[in-house]
C-alpha cells in the first residue's frame, strides 16, 4: 500500500499518530504539506507566524530526509492540492491528523468524500488535543460552558484513559528517497508574500522538546507565581509549538506529570496549575467545535454590555494607538510593542491590554482578535477567540463584564520596579520607579531632567481611565433598544 502524509498543525516526528499509522500501513509514504494560498493572502496570519511556520517546515524536511524521505509540498487551494497529489503518487491511502477549526472542517469532509469517491482511503487521527469535544462532556452529553466543570471531567477522563506516547515510526518503507530533480525549491517567506521575521521562539521540534525539558528543570516550580511577571521568563512559550504541532499536548502532559513521579526539588501545586492552563486550551478548542458560531461573533447576545464606539475618526485615532503603543498607559503600550516586535506576548499583559482595547476604548473586541491573529506567533483561533471574548466578557465562561483592569493597578502589582516596562518602551528608560506606572503624573522639572517630556517624547494618557471605567459602566446600564 503507497501512502500520502499530509502534514498541517502536526510538524513532528514524536508522537504524530498519522505518521506512525502510515508507517504501519504502508510499504511507501509520500510526505506532504500545502501551502494554503487563499489564506496566504488573505493575510489572516503576520510574519511572525509564516516565518515560525516556514522554520519547523524546514526541520522537519531535514528529519524527514535523514529517513529518506522527502517532503512534498504544493501551493494552491488545499483540497485540489491533495486530490492532485493523491493522483500524481498513486496513492491508495491517505494519512491526516484532525483539524477542529470550522474551515478545516469543511475542508476536511470534502476532501474524504472526494477521496473516497476515487476508491483511496482515508485515515484521520486526534492529534491537536489530548481529548476531543466528545470525549469530554456533561452527564447528559451537553458540551461545557464552564471551564472549572471542563477541567475536573477532563482529569477524570485522563485517569481513566491517558493516551499513550508513540515514539518516532520506525520507516521500513520504500520510500521516495529525494525529492525529484525537478521539484521545486522550498519558498521562502517573501515568495509567499510576507517579510522576513526575526524568531524570537526558536522553531522547529528539537527547540520545542529542550525548551519543555528547560522549562520542566526549572520556571515551572515557581509557575504560580512566575506567570504573572511579565519582566521574567516565567512561562514555557511553548504556544507556538503547540499550535504548529512540533510539541503534541500529550507529550507536554506525560512530562509534567513524569517530573512529579520522580520526587525531587518538585512542587505540585505549580506543575498542576501549568498543566491546567494546557487544558484551558482544550477547553476553548471543545467552544469552538460545540459553538462553531463564537468564530463569527460574541457568545453571549443578551443585553448589558455596552456597544461599542461607532466608526469614525476617533475611534480610528484609539485604535492606531492602541496597536502602536502609543495609548499613554505604559504597561498598555508595552505589551503591544512586545507583540509588535516579536510576535509574541505574555499573557497577563495581554489580558491587561484586549481589557483596555474593549472596556476603556470602547473597541469591539473582533478588531482586537485579528489584529493579535496578524501579529502573533501562536495565533490560533480556538485560543484567541476564546480568550478575547474571556476578556470583553460576551465568552461562555467570561470575566465579569463589570471587571475592569486598571492599567496602573495591574502594573505596580505585576511589574513592580517597571522592567518590562522599560524594557520595550525605551523613552521611559530614564522615569524613576515612582513614576514609572503613570508618567504624566511626573512633575515638569523631573520630565525636562530626564527628558522625557509627557505629549512629546512619550504620549500622554488617550483617555482617563476612571472617566471611561464610568462611563463602560453607566453605558452598561442602559435598556437596549429593542
Ligand atoms: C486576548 C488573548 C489572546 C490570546 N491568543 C492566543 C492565541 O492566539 N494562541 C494561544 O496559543 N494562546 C493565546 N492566548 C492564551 C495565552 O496568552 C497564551 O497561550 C500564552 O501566553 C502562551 O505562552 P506560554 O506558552 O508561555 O504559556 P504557558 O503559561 O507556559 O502555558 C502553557 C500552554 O497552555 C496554553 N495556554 C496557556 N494559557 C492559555 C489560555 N489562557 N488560553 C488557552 N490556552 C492557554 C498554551 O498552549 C500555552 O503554551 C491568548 C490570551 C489572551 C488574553
Amino acid at each position: 500500500m503507497k501512502g500520502l502524509v499530509w502534514f498541517r498543525r502536526d510538524l513532528r516526528l514524536h508522537d504524530n499518530p498519522a505518521l506512525s499509522a502510515a508507517c504501519k500501513e504502508c510499504h511507501e509514504i509520500v510526505p506532504l504539506f500545502v501551502f494554503d494560498e487563499l489564506l496566504l493572502r488573505s493575510h489572516v496570519f503576520g510574519s511572525a507566524c509564516v516565518g515560525f511556520m516556514l522554520g519547523c517546515l524546514k526541520e522537519l524536511r531535514r528529519s524527514l530526509a535523514a529517513r529518506g524521505l522527502a517532503l512534498e509540498w504544493r501551493i494552491g487551494e488545499p483540497i485540489e492540492a491533495v486530490m492532485r497529489a493523491a493522483t500524481e503518487c498513486s496513492a491508495d491511502g491517505v494519512y491526516w491528523n484532525r483539524d477542529y477549526e470550522p474551515a478545516g472542517l469543511e475542508r476536511d469532509r470534502t476532501v474524504q468524500l472526494r477521496l473516497a469517491q476515487e476508491g483511496r482511503t482515508v485515515r484521520t487521527f486526534k492529534d491537536h488535543v489530548v481529548f476531543e469535544a466528545e470525549e469530554v462532556r456533561g452527564l447528559t452529553g451537553e458540551p461545557f460552558q464552564r471551564y472549572s466543570a471542563y477541567r475536573d471531567r477532563w482529569w477524570t477522563r485522563w485517569r481513566s484513559a491517558a493516551p499513550a506516547l508513540l515514539p518516532i515510526p520506525v520507516f521500513e518503507v520504500t520510500t521516495s528517497t529525494t525529492a525529484a530533480p525537478d521539484s521545486p525549491a522550498w519558498p521562502t517567506a517573501a515568495d509567499l508574500g510576507y517579510e522576513p521575521a526575526t524568531m524570537w521562539i526558536e522553531p522547529g521540534e528539537q527547540a520545542a522538546r529542550a525548551r519543555l525539558q528547560w522549562f520542566l528543570r526549572g520556571p515551572v516550580h515557581e509557575y504560580v507565581s512566575g506567570r504573572n511577571i511579565p519582566a521574567i521568563d516565567g512561562t514555557s512559550k511553548l504556544s507556538p509549538h503547540l499550535r504548529f504541532g512540533t510539541l503534541s499536548a500529550r507529550t507536554a502532559i506525560h512530562a509534567a506529570l513524569n517530573i512529579l513521579s520522580k520526587g525531587g526539588r518538585v512542587s505540585r501545586p505549580d506543575v498542576f496549575t501549568w498543566m491546567d492552563e494546557l487544558v484551558w486550551r482544550e477547553f476553548f478548542q471543545q467552544v469552538l467545535t460545540a459553538f462553531p458560531r463564537v468564530a463569527e461573533g460574541s457568545y453571549k447576545t443578551k443585553p448589558g454590555l455596552p456597544l461599542s464606539r461607532a466608526a469614525g475618526p476617533e475611534r480610528d485615532r484609539l485604535f492606531a494607538a492602541w496597536r502602536q503603543g502609543r495609548t499613554g498607559y505604559p504597561i498598555v503600550d508595552a505589551g503591544m510593542r512586545q507583540l509588535n516586535q516579536t510576535g509574541w506576548m505574555h499573557n497577563r499583559v495581554r489580558m491587561m491590554v484586549a481589557s483596555f482595547l474593549v472596556k476603556d476604548l470602547r473597541i469591539d473586541w473582533q478588531s482586537g482578535e485579528r489584529y493579535f491573529m496578524q501579529q502573533l506567533v501562536d495565533g490560533d483561533l480556538a485560543a484567541n477567540n476564546g480568550n478575547w471574548q474571556w476578556c470583553a466578557s460576551t465568552g461562555t465562561d467570561a470575566m465579569q463584564g463589570y471587571r475592569i483592569f486598571n492599567p496602573k493597578i495591574q502594573s505596580e502589582k505585576f511589574d513592580r520596579d517597571g522592567e518590562y516596562i522599560r524594557r520595550y518602551v525605551p523613552e521611559l528608560a530614564g522615569v524613576s520607579t515612582k513614576w514609572i506606572h503613570a508618567p504624566h503624573l511626573m512633575p515638569q522639572d523631573e520630565q525636562a531632567r530626564i527628558e522625557c517630556r509627557i505629549g512629546s517624547e512619550y504620549p500622554a494618557p488617550i483617555v482617563d481611565h476612571r472617566q471611561a471605567r464610568q462611563e463602560y459602566l453607566d453605558l452598561g446600564k442602559q435598556p437596549v433598544a429593542s
